[in-house]
């Protein structure tokens, strides 16, 4: 199998709970060999979806394809699928060394006792937990645990591991750190993982791709640059938390909103009129300035937030909104700025996306 081929697809799968549907209809293909971020507000059907490729529930319609074969009928245990469990789910009463080795030693085929040992400890070593072998589960920290719920995924050798927000209940430091290994260890496995987070920042960070799930659609699937730079709907551009985006209406290549009226060079179709412009594109001016790059937004500046490489700074604009200024610090020092005093914010108009209702130009 090379990279381009598909390890698994879903043909139109639907899951409803009662009058809810919380999978739509999914069509997606994932390659082979691939770091997969799933990315989806709370609610939007992620482990739905985990549950139903790894054969926990049945779809309503639709077809599950693995390694080029129809597994739709196929029970859990057959799958070959890896799942890390949101809540780790390690067995209380059994030490590292049994929890990992659980699978091996309950699975549908007979392992050899030597061959459990050799296999548990590879992957021991592998997730970095060596030493920690006997201790149980309610000995360890919370970090030590999402490593044993890996290894013990990863001992079954699977071609495909699905993680339901594996880094959500650890603290930003290990957050970040577990980020880096967990893609290290993917790589050296050549296996695919399938990342289910609620974080746009994890979700651009780690995967080779992101898809962009919203009430049981995928709505976007690309390369992180590619949602970055191009979000093909406002939905899409809201998720990412990187633009602010404006209300208004769109009518003849023109956007009238708060700031004015724009001419719009493109326009993406969407339910609604979206003006869209990312925070680090926004740009901050005195009240007198002459010359700006583009639509004048008056707004009062509000806070600034450090975030290491760059600093946020927020302002409220005359209609009560809340607009971000992201100003990355390798551009040189910010300017000076005091607290309820008013800013003009501008940009240039050419590094909007427009999304309008009037079909695309
Ligand atoms: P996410 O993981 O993205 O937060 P879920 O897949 O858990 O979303 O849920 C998607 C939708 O389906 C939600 O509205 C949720 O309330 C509903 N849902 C999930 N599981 C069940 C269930 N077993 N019974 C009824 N509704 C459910
Ligand atoms: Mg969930």
């Amino acid at each position: 199998m090379t990279r381009s081929d598909p390890i698994f697809r879903l043909d139109g799968i639907t899951r409803s709970y009662g009058p809810l549907v919380a999978l739509d209809h999914i069509d997606f293909t994932a390659e082979n060999n691939s770091y997969i971020a799933l990315l989806g507000p709370s609610g939007s059907g992620k482990t739905s979806l985990l549950r139903v490729i790894a054969g926990f529930e049945k779809p309503d319609s639709g077809r599950i394809w693995f390694q080029g074969r129809d597994i739709t009928d196929l029970p859990a245990h057959e799958r070959g699928i890896g799942f890390v469990f949101q809540n780790f789910a390690l067995f209380p009463h059994l030490t590292i060394f049994e929890n990992i080795a659980f699978g091996l030693r309950n699975g549908p085929v007979k392992v050899t006792e030597a061959e459990i040992t050799e296999r548990v400890r590879a992957n021991i070593e592998m997730v970095g937990l060596s030493g920690l072998e006997d201790r149980s589960p309610d000995q360890i920290s919370g970090g030590q645990k999402q490593r044993v719920a890996l290894a013990r995924s990863l001992v079954m050798q699977p071609k495909l591991v699905l993680l339901d927000e594996p880094l959500g209940a650890l603290d930003a430091n290990l957050r970040e750190r577990m980020q880096t290994e967990l893609r290290a260890i993917r790589e050296r496995l050549n296996v695919t993982f399938l990342h289910v987070t609620g974080s746009e920042t994890e979700a651009l960070a780690m995967g080779d791709k992101v898809a962009v799930l919203d009430q049981g659609r995928i709505i976007q699937y690309g390369t992180p640059d590619e949602i970055y730079d191009s979000p093909n709907s406002s939905d899409v551009a809201l998720f990412l938390n990187r633009y602010n985006l404006f209300d208004g209406k769109l009518q003849n290549g023109t956007f009238r909103g708060s700031f004015g009226a724009v001419s719009v060079p493109a326009v993406r179709a969407n339910e609604r009129d979206v003006y869209a412009v990312r925070y680090d594109r926004t740009q901050i001016f005195d009240t007198e300035t002459a010359a700006l790059p583009g639509p004048a937004l008056p707004a009062r500046f509000l806070a600034s937030e450090y975030l290491g490489s760059s600093i946020i700074f927020l302002f409220e604009t005359a209609d009560h909104k809340t607009v971000e200024v992201d100003h990355h610090l390798s551009f040189g020092e910010p300017r000076e700025m005091t607290v309820g005093q008013d800013y003009i914010l501008s940009w240039d108009p050419e590094q909007a996306i427009v999304f309008g209702k009037e079909m695309a130009r």
